[in-house]
């Protein structure tokens, strides 16, 4: 589904799409000085919502500052600026893409530590991302050849465009081979996370995650299922995860704002449990799915409503 909307909010206005534009030199471009953020907002019963927009709006900035990237711009200023575009466009259920990058500041790889950052917000509507369908019937995944980043190269815990080269590699070499989707591992070995999610796997009725020390990009909707599988009366073990126990798991599930949560049903050709979205993941996708219908109630105020 191609990205568009009538507007989009750049550098404090909103304009019509087509009229953002940076020139070819931009520093973003050839150096990879970017930080962005994925974000929701779904049509609750209240009209739109945007799902754990603070603290969305709070990672992009945390993403700024490990690359000393300034933006212009207040926390509540994105914030107000994103619903202002939701209304705009009139969407109901968005996509959000805030990012904050060095435009045309010269090419010196060092960049002016007083440079102002580029800032646009797009919101528009995207459905699921590992495709129509995934989130019931489940998706086929590999691990990948290509390992994460090294926590002393570059730190996951940003989230800077440069990242994704290396989700470009594994995402890539997964579509390749027929997997939906790519699971790497970290420099050590163990599993880390998928190109753009991260991943539970269920055994004996226990959740496990990879650790932030594996190399995984700590997500918002890995907190969020953490939360909500714990309401759910489950243990949730946060621990360094062996590859072997994606074949021996009774359920895997990833999950991600744009990928939400998605059961996988194969390992490298090998069935996960019964080959199909198993019990407990289908208790915690109803679960998270009933927040924005309204059959779970956010005790956590984790909607932040467009129109009020
Ligand atoms: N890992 C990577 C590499 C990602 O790109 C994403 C998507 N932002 C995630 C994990 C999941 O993060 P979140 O739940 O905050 O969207």
């Amino acid at each position: 589904m191609a990205a568009k909307a009538e507007f989009i909010w750049f550098n404090g206005e909103i304009m019509p799409w087509e009229n953002a534009q940076v020139h070819v030199l931009s520093h973003a471009i050839h150096y990879g000085s970017s930080v962005f953020e994925g974000v929701r907002a779904y049509n609750t019963p209240k009209g739109p919502a945007v799902f754990r927009h603070p603290d969305h709006t709070k990672r992009l900035f945390d993403s700024a500052k490990i690359y000393r990237i300034n933006i212009n711009f207040s926390a509540d200023e994105i914030m107000e600026s994103t619903r202002e575009l939701i209304r705009r466009n009139d969407l109901k259920n968005a996509y959000i893409r805030p990012a904050a990058f060095l435009g045309d500041i010269g090419l010196g790889l060092r960049a002016n530590p007083e440079a102002k950052s580029d800032v646009v917000i797009a919101a528009f509507e995207w459905g699921s991302y590992l495709g129509e369908g995934s989130l019931e019937a489940g998706v086929d995944v590999g691990v990948s050849s290509w390992n994460r980043l090294a926590p002393n190269t570059m730190p996951t815990g940003a989230k800077a465009g440069g990242n994704y080269l290396s989700s470009q590699l594994i995402a890539g070499e997964a579509g390749r081979h027929g997997y939906a989707e790519g699971i790497a591992l970290d420099i050590h070995g163990q599993i880390s996370e998928g190109s753009g999610e991260n991943i539970f796997i269920v055994r004996n009725n226990v959740l496990y995650t990879p650790p932030t020390t594996a190399g995984i990009l700590p997500g918002i909707t890995r907190d969020t299922l953490t939360i909500l599988a714990k309401e759910l009366g489950y243990e949730v073990r946060e621990e360094s995860i062996a590859r072997e126990a994606l074949y021996l798991a009774d359920e895997i599930f990833m999950c991600g704002t744009a990928a939400e949560v998605v059961p996988i049903r194969s390992v490298d050709g090998i069935q996960v449990g019964e080959g199909k979205r198993g019990p407990v993941t289908e208790k915690i996708q109803k679960m998270y799915f009933g927040l924005f219908s309204g059959e779970t109630e956010d005790k956590w105020g984790w909607l932040d409503y467009v129109n009020s």
